[in-house]
């Protein structure tokens, strides 16, 4: 077959050195009939040999490009039946592939080398008896050509499966087992084996050979020979042990005990730690056995646990031994017995009866579940089923590098991304939400426009044919804005008073002496000192509440009180946090983002496994209970005292673990079984200069920004009293990673074998006697939204229109407000009217997902810009009609969920199809966008801010058929894209004006997982072109401005009031013609901002929705070996290659948002 191929040509021009000569020589014979000349190609290929073993120019001269060297010596090689030549042969590649990088070894790959050395191993291996050299001479090319660790392109990546298609596996198997004494022989061909076993497939059938034994033959005690030789063998059997099969035959065999002991023995023996490779190597094969549940067992079962940490701790000191320490402790993560939490049952503490239970919604999954099964311990192994020890692997298998990057989350039905444009209800149901418009209906009657004394508060008026009046620009402002209805508040709440709890023994401290701010009708107004040890009879207490009136004009503490009245929380709730009682005043200094030192994770893991090394040491001392909340609480002076039972707290359980450790189990979201990220809760009884560690014990999620620099906040009483009432970032030593509390298959998606995460952190009390109060992110309760509205209502003057509704009542018997704000008509002329009214609609909502307070705080920011007197907003007030929700789910922010609603259901995913009696605030929103669409006002902007717990920075998602079509690959040309540009436009408007904005995150992909958020069905159903969700990092920003600082709350309400401005950039750049009629394939006026050079850049496939953009974890810690998480429904999808590129044309205006700040 060689023949047929093209002949080589060989450089024939005058002066072609001496070699090449040879080489055409040799190519000559080759073409002659059969029986050539034996003899002649043995001393050509002799005399090659030896040039090209005396002057390296002669083998570059070969290899050459367009030298067809290669050709001519493989095609001898493939027709000799001459030993001599064939060594010869075998010689000169040896000498060819020895340097000259991996171009020489690609070329050899390429021309069909590897097959033809192959062919020859297995043909040679039947003539007996062996020839030495021969097997020596191939060993060694085969290991050249075989993929090492660090894979180079050059090398054969289907070498595994050619050597086992062309039967090869064997013929070395057996060389190792016929020369275990013979060293030189050996080294070699247990190199090839270490390469044919990084094949799955291929270490299956080695197993079968024979060639695990063998390993365990070479492997052995310390010993200062044949090092070399031991670390492949090591390697080999590692790579055998991938394989669960030839896990489970060494286990059974009782080789983990072994191996342990080989471990113990390098460890005791190696003391200048000259051969840490060694020691590694051993460790990678007990890792490779714990993979399996059997493993894991037989490594505790042989008291690996102690041995390993004993080891590590060991090895500690020197740093060069990292590896050893690192690889030891995930040997150790892995094998901790799995526990369940120390929980009654995973389910939330609250239920709340719903109106009704959708069948085979996860309400009703929950209730049918029989008790005690939710929250079984699973030890199976986690990627169980994916065994790959079948020979029915693709031939792709060899491909590791070959990773599928393509998501199959992206929408690839077109017809799904068309707008449907469809009327979902008949009008006369839409007719109702008339109430929420009445800027479009209201007549302005003159007389009551000229006298500014007849303003009425506005209020819904079910009598909507009637003319209404609205006071005008030249009305005094209206004093007395409706608070939103509320039905009676759950609590007869006569008096309120900051004091101390009844109940409450004396104590010195001051969580007792400051008591709680109770809501309950027979407490005591305190008076007194707050430091010091009070008397039994006189336990009482002046709080000095901080005059932060002039910080925070939208705060008053009494105000604040009288809201949570109203607030109605499925625990009936009686008391209030203090820092939502106090007010936050932002921080001046900019906090950076932190820094980890190394190690961290390492000492904290440590510290876990202690608690099974030293099980004496733990206290395991329950301090904190909802479930049990008549369970008596140690009161030794000893522990801290934890509290969350106040709105938006969630610590379910708190476990004092050692004397300054605790464990916090947070409550799952109520009629749900899991959702945990979000918490809030109060500490006190804490000793000033001690380093307490607190660890979250069931987080969900698999990676976190507390592994990036992300810190805890904390806001202390005393600190708030004596004139800093804030919170701040706080903790050090922050870690995140995989714990070995199971968690249930019923709480993961119904995947086998998940554990939980711990969040752990350390925090340094510095003041005695203090409250303080940690939370996952700036705090913003329902109850404080209701006092910000309040007072913004204050802050109306007779310029704006503002007007607050109830759009509806919630599960939890809860007002959601709906607000409209835009300008007052200029005078009550026609004109004036008319252009009142047709002002295009911008509708906003955020906290749909309570956890996510950020988009509070940016909301916060959007209002307060819209309600304030500058020139801008009131531009702004005049260009638009706002509608805005603030808060889409107040039931989920008053009872501390992080994700859901009372229904047990994330809201953001049920906006295609929302109940009215389940999800009544998505099902009223989404019919006002309906109203407002099928009135011909459809709005121009919606947009839904959000919070981010895996990502830096502010960024938009959007939706566009064109960006989502080009990332399916699909072909384009059979469908009509035309597509208006003009999603783009504020996103790009907001990066350049917006410190925190990113427009390299951005994405405009429509995903199937997403099909059912407000984003997409606004899009789809609504017509709004431009709909987004805004997503604010809870973490900080890696870019801009504030590059290097974790966000606070001045930079959240700083994005809220940027997104307005940049609205008011975006009328510049709208048609005026396109506001009354979505269709717009009208003339645009974007066309300078959408630069279409950017538009390419999108079809990478890293630029649509990513969950994480951080970078391979610090620390090595091995995630990947354990985590599966890729298909956890919760998580939002995964790529292997995850980093976000940065958007070229994103560059320049970078620089010009430096010249416009
Ligand atoms: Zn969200």
């Amino acid at each position: 077959m060689w023949q047929e191929m093209n002949k080589p040509k060989m450089a024939t021009e005058k002066g072609a050195s001496r070699v090449l000569m040879l080489l055409g020589q040799l190519e000559r014979l080759n073409e002659g009939p059969k029986a050539s000349d034996t003899d002649a190609t043995r001393q050509i290929t002799g005399r090659i040999l030896h040039i090209i073993q005396t002057q390296e120019k002669t083998r570059k001269e070969m290899m050459s490009k367009g030298s067809s060297g290669m050709d001519v010596i493989l095609s001898t090689l493939e027709n000799t039946r001459d030993l001599q030549t064939t060594l010869n042969i075998l010689s000169i590649l040896n000498e060819l592939l020895t340097v000259g990088g991996g171009r020489r070894t690609g070329v050899f790959v390429s021309k069909g080398g590897t097959a033809i050395l192959l062919q020859l191993l297995v043909s040679s291996s039947k003539d007996l008896p062996l020839n030495e050299e021969l097997m020596l001479h191939i060993h060694s090319l085969l290991f050249k050509v075989g993929p090492k660790d660090d894979i180079t392109s050059s090398s054969d990546r289907k070498f595994g499966v050619k050597a086992r298609l062309n039967g090869a596996l064997n013929v070395t198997v057996n060389q190792v087992k016929h020369n275990l004494q013979n060293h030189k022989l050996l080294l070699p061909c247990l190199q090839v084996l270490r390469v044919y076993s990084g094949n799955l497939v291929n270490a299956v059938s080695l197993g079968k050979s024979g060639a695990l034994e063998l390993m365990f033959e070479i492997i052995g005690p310390f010993s200062k020979k044949s090092t070399t030789l031991l670390k492949v063998a090591l390697d080999t059997l590692a790579a055998l042990l991938k394989s669960k099969m030839n896990a489970r035959w060494a286990v059974d065999r009782g080789y983990m005990p072994t191996l342990l002991a080989i471990y113990q023995d390098w460890h005791r023996n190696d003391t200048r730690h000259r051969h840490m490779i060694i020691r590694k190597s051993i460790l990678g094969c007990i890792k490779n056995l714990t993979n399996i549940k059997l493993g894991r067992k037989a490594f505790i079962d042989a008291n690996g646990m102690r041995i390993l940490y004993n080891t590590s701790t060991e090895c500690l000191p020197v740093r060069t031994l990292d590896p050893l320490v690192n690889t030891s402790s995930l040997i150790m993560r892995k094998c901790f017995p799995k526990n369940r939490l120390p929980l009654p049952t995973i389910k939330s503490v609250y239920q709340y009866p719903l109106p009704h239970i959708l069948a085979g919604g996860p309400v009703a999954q929950l209730h049918s579940l029989p008790p005690g099964v939710d929250d079984v311990v699973d030890e199976s192994d986690e990627n169980e089923g994916t065994e790959v020890d079948t020979e029915n692997d693709t031939e792709n298998e060899d491909d590791e590098t070959g990773h599928k990057t393509q998501n199959d989350d992206i929408e690839t039905d077109i017809n799904k991304l068309r707008p449907r444009q469809m009327q979902a209800r008949p009008f006369d149901e839409l007719r109702v939400y008339e109430r929420f418009c009445l800027e479009f209906t209201q007549y302005f009657k003159v007389n009551d426009f000229q006298s500014p004394g007849s303003v009425t508060p506005l209020s819904v008026d079910p009598n909507l044919h009637n003319p209404l009046i609205i006071p005008t620009k030249q009305n005094r402002r209206p004093k007395n804005i409706q608070p939103p209805r509320s039905n009676d508040p759950p609590l007869d709440l006569d008096s309120i008073s900051i004091s101390k709890a009844l109940e409450g023994k004396p104590d010195p401290d001051l969580a007792c002496s400051l008591g709680r701010l109770v809501l309950d009708g027979e407490i005591s107004v305190n008076g007194e000192s707050v430091n010091g040890p009070q008397e039994e009879s006189g336990d009482q207490a002046v709080i000095e509440v901080p005059d932060t009136a002039a910080l925070l004009p939208l705060h008053d503490p009494d105000l604040y009180l009288e809201m949570v009245k109203g607030t109605r929380s499925v625990p009936a709730y009686t008391e209030v946090a203090y820092p939502d009682y106090f007010g936050h005043v932002a921080l001046n200094l900019r906090e950076p983002i932190l820094e980890r030192a190394y190690g961290v994770q390492r000492t904290k893991i440590f510290q876990d496994i202690e608690r099974l090394i030293h099980p004496s040491d733990i206290l395991d001392r329950v301090v904190y209970d909802l479930d049990n909340q008549s369970c008596p609480i140690p009161d030794n002076g000893e522990s801290l005292k934890f509290n969350s039972k106040f709105e938006s707290g969630n610590l379910r359980k708190a476990i004092q673990i050692r004397k300054f450790e605790y464990d916090l189990i947070l409550n799952s979201d109520i009629n749900s079984n899991h959702y945990h990220q979000w918490f809030y809760f109060e500490v006190g009884n804490m000793r000033p200069g001690v380093r307490y560690r607190f660890n979250i014990i069931n987080c969900e999620k698999s990676n976190s920004q507390f592994n990036y620099g992300m810190q805890v906040l904390m806001y202390s009483v005393q600190e708030a009293i004596n004139g800093s009432p804030q919170w701040v970032r706080t903790g050090s030593d922050i870690c995140y990673y995989k714990n070995h509390f199971s968690r249930s298959s019923i709480a993961a998606g119904g995947q086998k074998g998940k554990s939980y995460f711990s969040m752990t952190f350390t925090v340094t009390f510095q003041q005695k006697d203090d409250v303080c109060y940690f939370a996952y992110h700036y705090p913003y309760t329902y109850s404080m939204l209701k006092m910000h509205l309040q007072k913004l209502s204050g802050m109306c003057t007779n310029e704006i229109y503002y007007r607050q509704d109830e759009l509806c009542e919630t599960l939890g018997g809860n007002s959601c407000p709906l607000l409209t704000i835009t300008a007052m008509p200029e005078s009550s002329s026609n004109e004036h009217i008319s252009q009142f009214r047709s002002r295009p609609v911008v509708f906003l909502s955020s906290r749909v997902h309570p956890g996510e307070t950020n988009s509070s705080w940016v909301m916060k920011g959007s209002l307060e810009f819209l309600m304030s007197c500058s020139p801008q907003a009131q531009s702004l007030r005049e260009s638009y009609i706002f509608k805005i929700i603030p808060m889409l789910n107040p039931d989920g922010v008053i009872n501390g969920n992080h994700r859901c609603s009372l229904s047990g259901e994330d809201l953001n995913r049920q906006w295609q199809n929302p109940n009215a009696e389940l999800h009544p605030t998505i099902y009223h929103a989404k019919s006002l966008l309906q109203y407002l669409r099928a009135t011909g006002r459809t709005p121009l902007v919606f947009c839904d801010y959000h919070g981010h717990s895996r990502k830096k920075n502010v960024f938009m998602y959007g939706c566009s058929v064109k960006e989502t079509v080009w990332q399916t690959n699909v072909n384009t040309s059979n469908c009509d894209l035309h597509e208006d540009l003009g999603y783009r436009t504020l996103p790009k408007l907001l990066s350049q004006m917006a410190p925190a904005f990113s427009l390299s995150s951005c994405s405009f992909v429509v995903e199937r997982s997403k099909e059912a958020t407000a984003r997409v069905v606004v899009w789809r159903e609504i017509g709004v072109q431009r709909s987004y969700t805004m997503e604010s990092t809870l973490c900080g920003c890696d870019q801009g401005k504030y590059k290097g600082l974790q966000i606070g709350t001045r930079e959240l309400e700083e994005m809220g009031a940027q997104f307005c401005v940049g609205l008011l950039r975006l009328r510049r750049f709208t048609n005026p013609l396109e506001l009354h009629n979505h269709n717009s394939h009208l003339l645009d006026m974007e066309n300078d901002l959408k630069d279409p050079r950017s538009i390419p850049n999108i079809t990478s496939p890293t630029t649509y929705v990513l969950e994480e953009d951080e970078p391979a974890f610090l620390e090595e810690v091995d995630y990947s070996a354990e985590s599966n998480d890729e298909n956890d429904p919760d998580f939002e999808p995964d790529l292997q290659d995850n980093r976000v590129l940065p958007d070229p044309s994103s560059d320049s205006e970078i620089s010009r948002q430096d010249s416009l700040t």
